[in-house]
């Protein structure tokens, strides 16, 4: 038994040791990654069940490394976030993004909009508004064509200025959206602080609905009711079941986003689904 637990421990350094050279390898490579094009973008449909249409896409970003295999953004987004890599990042995701809406507007695909996430430290960055502007008129696309996702950590630090970028984003004819709504720490009342035209749902809420306790059930049907009520639009994250669509249906949610519809895919599969689509 003894000499198992020693095996154990190799066995477990080892891995620790596997993990610290992965850690290591990413973050050396996060730079380079955006200069050898190794980032691009995949798009997530958001399904209108007013009207059976897909009005929007979520652009998501991937990283393919040659050198140490895929890698999750929930992995690197948040390094990038603690090296200000973010910023020169998340000014490429802008530009691809709107390069793309402008290529799907030459081929004749233009109603629907683009939702975008931004990172709290990209949006404060004094740049921002200015990098917004000028990437816009670079890619002659109208602003209503964007939609902007940002978390409700946007509030946590420095909510006047946040308050007052968003206002500015919308002023520029942007839409804002509030991410991850009711995982975190926040109330309600963030609604009613932030210029913010949607509220995304999280995924969270939509596994709670089918079990048996019907708290979770209550909760998101309020959420659904006060944004209803004070103009914003919702999107349900997360539905990958008919089951889960029945009951949002029920409840009188307006969009919903999931594996059911499509899972997040390239440019041109997401147009794809513009002409065959599903009606659920
Ligand atoms: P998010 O903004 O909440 O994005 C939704 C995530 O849920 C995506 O994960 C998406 O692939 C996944 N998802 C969508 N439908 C389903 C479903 O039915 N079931 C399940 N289990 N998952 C679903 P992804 O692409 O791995 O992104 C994770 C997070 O990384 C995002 O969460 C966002 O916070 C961040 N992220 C991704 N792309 C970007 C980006 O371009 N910029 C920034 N700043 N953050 C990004
Ligand atoms: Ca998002
Ligand atoms: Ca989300
Ligand atoms: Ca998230």
């Amino acid at each position: 038994a003894k000499k198992q637990g020693g095996n154990r421990a190799v066995f477990f350094s080892q891995e620790l040791a596997n993990q610290n050279e992965r850690a290591r390898l990413i973050a050396n490579n996060l730079v380079q990654a955006l200069y050898n094009n190794e980032y691009y973008m995949v798009y997530q449909p958001v399904y209108d069940l007013s009207n059976q249409k897909i009005t929007s896409y979520e652009a998501l970003i991937r990283w393919e490394s040659p050198l140490i295999g895929s890698i999750s953004p929930v992995e690197f987004i948040p390094l990038l976030e603690d090296s200000d890599l973010i910023v020169p990042v998340g000014r490429w995701i802008l530009r691809q993004v709107a390069l793309q809406v402008k290529l799907w507007e030459l081929e004749g695909y233009n109603g629907f909009q683009v939702a975008i996430n931004i990172s709290v430290k990209q949006m404060m960055h004094r740049e921002f508004l200015n990098d917004v502007k000028s990437i816009i008129q670079e890619a002659k696309i109208s602003p209503r064509r964007l939609i902007f996702e940002i978390t409700e950590t946007v509030a946590v630090q420095n909510s006047e200025l946040a308050t007052q970028i968003l206002s500015d984003l919308n002023h520029l004819g942007v839409k804002t959206a509030l991410d991850d709504f009711g995982t975190g720490y926040s109330s309600l009342s963030i609604l009613k602080l932030l210029p913010i035209q949607q509220v995304k749902v999280d995924r969270m809420f939509i596994m709670e609905m089918e079990q048996e306790d019907n708290k979770s059930l209550v909760i998101l049907q309020g959420i659904i009711d006060i944004a209803k009520n004070l103009g914003m639009s919702t999107v349900m994250e997360g539905v990958e079941t008919s089951e889960q669509l029945e009951l949002l249906k029920n409840m009188g949610a307006q969009k919903i986003q999931g594996y059911l519809i499509s899972r997040p895919i390239v440019a041109e599969l997401a147009i794809e689904l513009q002409k065959n689509t599903w009606k659920y």
